[in-house]
């Protein structure tokens, strides 16, 4: 262990990841620290990563983002969900929205008045009863006073990058511009004194953020922290990523729409759209997924298709030595639910709170550790889902994710919810059960029976408690604006 007092902070890469850590750090703990970020302008950042989800208000909060601001300044638009179109098979599409399902009681979900409701023909769609759901079929948006933050957002990664950038230079961040050419390990610890630049600038640290995206350059090339392969239950390894000229108004969810090899996702900001493909190497070429990519995007180009070629898994370890990773660097999911941002930000809270100010200690690397590899198998399970739980067998990549093992924590929760319709999430956990519900009965799974407490309601009660949800949801949303409108007041930003 490295028992010394940590002053200086050195972030390796100004990717999202390195100026969300380097904004929150020195905003937070800048007044006790000296912290730098060393990025290189002949290094691009990989330049996706634009659909976020509603915890992104919790880091913007610490950090005191005013959200028209933050809007603005990224041409964000909001989103309350992503519809999944032919997932669970050829033109049968759900949406998997954020906020919560009807009324729960002490002892069951609501699922289980639905499920009752629906053997009875009394019920509608289980979206009906999301206000964020009806929200996304009808376009409309709005932030109220109290209202519950169940939206994200969509946002110009590059422009959201530049945003945290002016934060952390407010706060006295250092800025380093440099190509890392070495990692200078100690050779008693094994742990890294030193950065070398192609200049021949050398910057010392005591603590070092590894936010250099795929290369790892810090926590892999240097420190060989070794990697946990996901392919065997997340297969696609490759990307393809194009912008487009906005055609319509802006729809308040991200679209994922399933391919043969894939899926593709169209992610609309106040001036563009993000597109891309996401698929299996071992079933689409390059050049078929391009040809694929641009046979189903609308407007005018705004730059050339670019190939991300990645492996699905995670760090072994995501603190090691007196690295953490945060980013790319540290693993990779899947753009699925949109997760990335997420993790960073828990990432850097995490760091916060266990921040090793009078020394590193195997104590804090390990709970660090150990907390990550919970929330990101938790994660993972629940982007397995979406694949695995599939009827489509029109082509070789979904037959070969109906067919692959999964992991027993997920068939447990599949088990259970085709069995009884319960749903449980443990209190670290991301996915709640109204996402759960969406995501499982989207692709396909009606639970068997409903909780035996529901037949306390005579049907005439239950089909009053289930309507006057139903109908209290309509009212809710009816008040809500058109969301372009909403934007156009809210947040304009200059590029609209
Ligand atoms: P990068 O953007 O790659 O940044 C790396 C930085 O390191 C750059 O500044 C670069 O200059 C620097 N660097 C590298 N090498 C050197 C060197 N030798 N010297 C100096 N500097 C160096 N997440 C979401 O939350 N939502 C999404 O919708 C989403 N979609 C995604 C889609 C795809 C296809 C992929 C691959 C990822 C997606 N992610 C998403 C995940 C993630 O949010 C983004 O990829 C994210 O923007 C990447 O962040 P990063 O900062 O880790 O890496």
């Amino acid at each position: 262990m490295k028992n010394n007092v940590v002053k200086k902070v050195v972030i390796a890469g100004g990717g999202t990841a390195g100026w969300m850590a380097a904004a929150a750090l020195s905003k937070l703990l800048g007044k006790n620290l000296q912290i730098s970020l060393i990025e290189s302008d002949e290094i691009p950042t990989v330049g996706v990563g634009e659909a976020t989800i509603p915890t992104l208000h919790i880091f913007h909060k610490l950090l005191g983002i005013n959200e028209q601001e933050f809007m603005a300044a990224t041409n964000a638009t909001f989103k309350l969900g992503i519809a999944f179109e032919n997932w669970r098979d050829i033109k049968k599409d759900y949406i998997h929205s954020f906020g919560f399902l009807g009324h729960d009681c002490w002892a069951a979900g609501f699922q289980h008045f639905w499920l009752k409701g629906k053997q009875r023909n009394i019920v509608s769609d289980i979206g009906d009863y999301i206000p964020e759901h009806l929200a996304c079929r009808e376009g409309r948006f709005a932030v109220l006073a109290n209202q519950d933050k169940n939206y994200a957002y969509h946002l110009d990664a590059g422009l959201y990058a530049k945003f945290l950038r002016k934060i952390a230079e407010r706060h006295n961040c250092q800025r380093i511009e440099g190509k890392i050419v070495n990692v200078n390990l100690n050779h008693d610890s094994g742990f890294i004194d030193s950065i070398t630049l192609a200049s021949g600038q050398v910057v010392e640290g005591d603590l070092f953020i590894d936010c250099t995206g795929f290369r790892g350059l810090l926590i892999e090339q240097a420190l060989h922290t070794g990697y946990e392969d996901w392919s065997h239950v997340l297969p696609c390894d490759s990307a393809i990523a194009v912008q487009t000229k906005t055609t319509g108004k802006p729809v308040p969810y991200t679209r994922s729409i399933a391919r043969e090899s894939g899926w593709q996702w169209r992610i609309p900001l106040q001036n563009r759209t993000g597109n891309g493909l996401v698929f299996c190497s071992q079933y689409m070429s390059d050049e078929e997924a391009k040809k694929l990519l641009l046979a189903n995007i609308e407007g005018e180009l705004l730059n050339e298709p670019r190939v991300i070629k990645y492996k699905t898994g995670t760090r072994r370890k995501h603190w090691n030595k007196n690295c953490v990773a945060i980013g790319l660097s540290s693993g990779f999911i899947e753009p699925l639910e949109s997760t990335g941002i997420h993790l960073f930000q828990k990432a850097i809270i995490r760091l916060m709170q266990l921040f090793p100010a009078n020394g590193i200690y195997q104590n804090d690397i390990d709970e660090f550790n150990n907390q990550t590899k919970s929330e990101i198998d938790n994660i993972k399970d629940f982007i397995i889902l979406h694949y695995h739980l599939t009827e489509r067998k029109d082509s070789p990549f979904w037959r070969h994710c109906r067919s692959m093992p999964i992991p027993a924590t997920l068939q447990h929760r599949m088990d259970m919810f085709r069995q009884s319709g319960a749903v449980f999430k443990k209190s670290e956990e991301l996915f709640g059960e109204t996402s759960w519900i969406q995501v499982m009965m989207g692709q396909g799974i009606m639970p068997k029976q409903y909780h035996p407490i529901v037949d306390l309601m005579g049907d005439d009660e239950l089909k009053q408690f289930l309507d006057n949800i139903k109908n209290g949801v309509i009212r809710k949303v009816q008040n809500w604006p058109d969301h372009n409108d909403f934007i156009k007041h809210h947040c304009k930003s200059a590029a609209q």
